[in-house]
């Protein structure tokens, strides 16, 4: 092992939308800084998402394979690469609701109170969508919460045929709002991520160093146990060893588990941060089903999605209990997800790769329906030798068939009223697949209490003095709107703890 001679300040291992976003906090503070990523920087072309080739089986998927609680194989939808999966995301970062802090109850269970509430989270919401340069509206949507200040930039327009949908929507009596979207406006990308906006600007500091390619496969502490001294990772074969005095894990809610799992030693034989055996627990990725209404009217298939639906987010006249999140797929030829979820287009895209899915996209409207899944301490990542397994059921699927079914009449009502559609035809549905792991979350969560809670409220870890993450794996409980901004939010002020802790 080859021993870098470095010690840094704080080491950050992942560059996505926690890790990117510490890094920016943390830049200017003058410490000396190392960010490990065990992907590369992406080129324009990659990111660029607006033709058939986003149908590509597996395009945007990692190189390796998981497992599902059969031992099957698969391969995770997962972007390995300097912004982590900001590069591939839609961009759309909304705030949790207030409610979605409480304890909820679900038609599938209670969903736990977070240690912290939305008034503590406020803040760094209104940091981070200024940093992500957020377009937005604040609106009549009846579960908006609460913001200091209007959105830093005004929201986009809905492409026509989505804005006449908006109008019939609205005649119903629903209230869609304009979803908030981290832009820059480029050609070939025009959403705002990660890289953009956190690792390129913290890498104009002299204290600031980035290693691509840097993949971290273990953690070591001193002898009393307490302290994480050695980050070891793997680059171009070579095994490293970084020292630092603060350790922060940033590389997404399976992949920070996995870490943490493959770190037990003596000191502690379950995995490191592991004694309360949360570790890994708890994985929340959230019940996601596109519904395709199929259009008269042709599109560009590569537009921005804008438009989301909460009427239905706490419940409905029939159903006491929360339902989801609604909001457009944009252009079909940018979903990554859509194209995962079969029996639509994708599945046509697989045997028919090119053929007509050009058409099929471009006469097509899409929906996403998200609601919330609970934690269950049976759906956990685990390790099996080295393989990542994922054991995961869905939970609170009641109020998720509820939600598309109660959508699919909101848009027959739509075709019925306006002209483009065609009524009575079918509204094709598919749920996305394990594979999807887009909204993973909650496989350390944060809490007060050591024997229920892997994170302290600042994101530490209960069993460790050093070490903290950062990315999606602190949420104790999921919400129906999906977590980037929560995640970078949460990043910003964890900094806050992290610049006083350096001084
Ligand atoms: C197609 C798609 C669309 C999405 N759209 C939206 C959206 O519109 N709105 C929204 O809120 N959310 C969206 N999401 C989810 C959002 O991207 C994630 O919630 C968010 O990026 C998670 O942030 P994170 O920091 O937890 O992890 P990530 O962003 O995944 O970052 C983890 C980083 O760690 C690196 N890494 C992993 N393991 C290691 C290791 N061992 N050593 C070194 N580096 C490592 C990875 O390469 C990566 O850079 C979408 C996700 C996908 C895939």
């Amino acid at each position: 092992m080859i021993i870098d001679d470095q010690n840094y300040d704080l080491i950050i291992v992942g560059t996505g939308a926690g890790g990117g976003t510490l890094a920016h906090k943390l830049a200017a503070a003058g410490k000396k800084i190392l960010i490990l990523e065990r992907g590369d920087f992406m080129s324009a072309a990659a990111q660029n998402r607006s033709d058939v080739d986003v149908f590509k089986r597996d395009q945007y998927h990692a190189p390796e394979q998981w497992y599902d609680s059969a031992g099957e194989p698969f391969s995770p939808q997962m972007n390995y690469a300097v912004g982590g999966n900001t590069k591939i995301y839609n961009g759309a970062l909304l705030r949790l609701r207030e409610q979605d802090f409480e304890a909820v109850k679900h038609q599938g269970g209670i969903s736990p109170a977070w240690c912290l509430k939305y008034a503590d989270f406020a803040p760094y919401y209104t940091e981070a969508e200024a940093l992500y340069q957020v377009h937005g509206q604040s609106s009549s949507d009846p579960t908006e919460p609460s913001h200091s200040s209007e959105y830093p930039f005004p929201a986009i327009e809905h492409q026509a045929q989505v804005q006449d949908v908006v109008t019939a929507i609205e005649k119903q009596g629903l209230h869609p709002a304009s979803i908030p979207l981290s832009l820059n406006l480029q050609a070939e990308d025009p959403t705002g991520d990660a890289e953009m906006y956190g690792i390129n600007p913290a890498l104009k500091y002299p204290n600031v160093t980035l290693k691509t390619g840097a993949k971290v496969v273990c953690l070591h502490t001193n002898p009393s146990g307490r302290v994480v001294k050695g980050v070891e990772a793997e680059i171009g074969g070579q095994c490293y060893l970084f020292l630092a005095n603060i350790i922060v894990l940033a590389c997404g809610a399976v992949n920070s588990a996995a870490l943490l799992l493959n770190s037990r030693s003596d000191l502690h034989p379950q995995g490191l941060a592991n004694s309360s055996d949360l570790v890994g627990r708890n994985l929340m990725k959230g019940l996601m089903t596109a519904v395709v209404q199929l259009s008269k009217k042709q599109n560009s298939g590569v537009f921005s999605r804008s438009i989301y639906v909460n009427d239905f987010y706490w419940g409905d006249q029939d159903f006491a209990y929360p339902m989801g999140h609604i909001y457009n797929t944009g252009g079909l030829l940018t979903d990554p997800i859509f194209t995962e979820a079969p029996p639509m287009l994708s599945v046509l895209a697989k045997f028919m790769p090119g053929f007509g899915i050009k058409q099929l996209a471009t006469h097509s409207i899409g929906w996403w329906a998200q609601t919330a899944d609970l934690p269950d301490l049976d759906n956990r990542v685990r390790l099996i030798g080295n393989k990542i397994q994922i054991n995961y059921t869905p939970n609170n699927t009641e109020a998720h068939d509820r939600l598309i079914y109660r959508w699919i009449e909101i848009l027959k009502g739509v075709e019925k009223s306006i002209d483009g559609f065609q009524p009575g035809v079918l509204h094709p549905k598919g749920e996305a697949p394990l594979a999807v792991m887009a909204h993973q979350c909650g496989t350390c969560r944060f809490g007060e209490d050591p024997q229920t809670s892997v994170l302290d409220p600042n994101c530490r870890a209960h069993d460790l003095d050093n070490l903290y993450v950062v990315d999606g794996s602190f949420f104790p409980s999921n919400a129906s709107v999906s977590p980037a901004l929560t995640i970078m939010a949460n990043a910003l002020r964890v900094g806050e703890h992290l610049i006083d802790q350096l001084q």
